[in-house]
């Protein structure tokens, strides 16, 4: 039997993969055999090393995913590099946090412009891609608990989170006819800059690990598997989900 799980001969375009759970989510597809074109604002060197270290192929395109006027540009340029792009990973975000009485319009749209506003014109210009020469696409954008609760102090960025479980929803409707599968995966409370704030308050820290029924915080390599799955043939017949990693929080 072949292997369900084999992203050989694919291409993903991962998202803020310099660091943390994009990252994670780079070396994992390429250790599954697919090569890895990114696309971010830093640059991803360390991610390079990594996914050259599987064997796989690296491509590079520098840009801001907030620049709505370059946005197509940079998809452009990662078809361009790699030929042709199997799976896409909308994981770039940003957060901020104020009290919702004083949050501030800037700290609103940028989160929007990054976590919803570019994950979706990346969907588009990605099913426009894949559906012009009759290819099978996977997409794989990534929401958050905050797609399923309310959060506090982070407005847009719950606003944006839930807009992404919906969305991928809307898309799987559209798209699930035309060999596309639109999928998300909903991290729980991983080790990363997105969170470091709350892994140095004390209190939110110890709050946060007492109530995860696995006890610690994810790690960037616990989101793989979910990556590989939602990216490979196994998922041929899973369309519009938003699968949890988060060490059982949602089950509390
Ligand atoms: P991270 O370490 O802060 O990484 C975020 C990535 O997004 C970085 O590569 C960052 O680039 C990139 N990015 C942000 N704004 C960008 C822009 N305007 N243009 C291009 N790239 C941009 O955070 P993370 O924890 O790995 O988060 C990855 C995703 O998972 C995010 O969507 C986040 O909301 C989601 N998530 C994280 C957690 C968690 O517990 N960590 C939980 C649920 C969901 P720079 O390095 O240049 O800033």
């Amino acid at each position: 039997m072949t292997n369900p799980f084999d992203l050989s001969g694919k291409t993903a375009l991962v998202t803020g993969a310099n660091t943390g759970l994009g990252q994670g989510m780079a070396v994992s597809l390429a250790e599954a055999g697919a090569d890895i074109v990114a696309i971010g604002r830093s640059s991803a060197a360390d991610t390079a090393k990594a996914v050259a270290a599987t064997g796989r192929k690296f491509f590079e395109v520098k840009g801001d995913l907030s620049d709505k006027d370059g946005l197509e540009d940079l998809f452009k340029k990662a078809v361009a590099q790699t030929g042709a792009v199997d799976i896409l990973v909308n994981n770039a975000g940003i957060i901020k946090r104020n009290d919702a009485i004083d949050f501030t319009a800037e700290d609103w749209d940028s989160v929007m412009d990054v976590n919803i506003r570019a994950t979706f014109f990346l969907c588009q210009y990605f099913a426009r891609h894949v559906t012009s020469d009759n290819r099978q696409g996977k997409i794989i954008n990534i929401a958050s608990m905050l797609s399923y609760q309310g959060g506090i102090r982070v407005a847009s960025y719950t606003a944006s989170k839930s807009g992404v479980m919906g969305l991928t929803r809307l898309l799987a409707n559209e798209w699930a006819n035309k060999g596309i599968n639109t999928n998300a995966i909903a991290p729980g409370y991983f080790a990363t800059n997105n969170t470091a704030a709350l892994q140095a308050d004390e209190k939110r820290n110890t709050e946060i690990l007492g109530r995860i029924p696995a006890g610690r915080w994810g790690n960037p390599t616990d989101l793989g598997g979910a990556a590989v799955f939602l990216a490979s043939s196994a998922s041929d017949y899973v369309q519009g989900i938003t699968l949890p990693v988060d060490g059982g929080w949602l089950a509390r």
